[in-house]
């Protein structure tokens, strides 16, 4: 059996973490490094290790973070605008293997990102 990720511990409440919405399907909390004044990161419940491990079957619970994203940008008063990333794979720094949102807001971002 493979370790569980920190963010399946998250999920089991094995590590603490400031945990600003949930549902039967994701969990969104606080980024414990924080790249802008809003930083959360919404995970699925299940565990789906990158983009790449994406199938056809996990569609909905993919579509599903974008409306929690959603409602959790309104709930933290992001009306100017937010970004939303994923990183997948080594060359985009993905440092935890479970798939995951990064909603950023707070601030103006740059673009193209670094
Ligand atoms: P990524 O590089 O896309 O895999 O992003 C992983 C993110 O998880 C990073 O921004 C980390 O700061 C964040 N992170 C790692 N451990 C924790 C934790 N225990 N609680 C909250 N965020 C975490």
């Amino acid at each position: 059996m493979t370790a569980k990720t920190v963010f399946q511990r998250i999920i089991d409440r094995e590590i603490p973490a400031d945990i600003v919405y949930e549902d039967d399907r994701c969990i969104a909390f606080k980024d414990i490094h924080p790249a802008a004044p809003v930083h959360v990161l919404i995970v699925p419940k299940q565990l789906i290790a990158t983009v790449n491990d994406v199938t056809p079957a996990d569609e909905p619970v993919m579509g599903h973070l974008f409306s929690a994203a959603k409602a959790v940008a309104a709930k933290l008063g992001l009306a100017g605008g937010y970004r939303i990333v994923i990183n997948c794979g080594p060359d985009a720094g993905q440092e935890v293997m479970h798939v995951h949102l990064h909603l950023l807001g707070g601030r103006k971002f740059g673009w193209p990102p670094g």
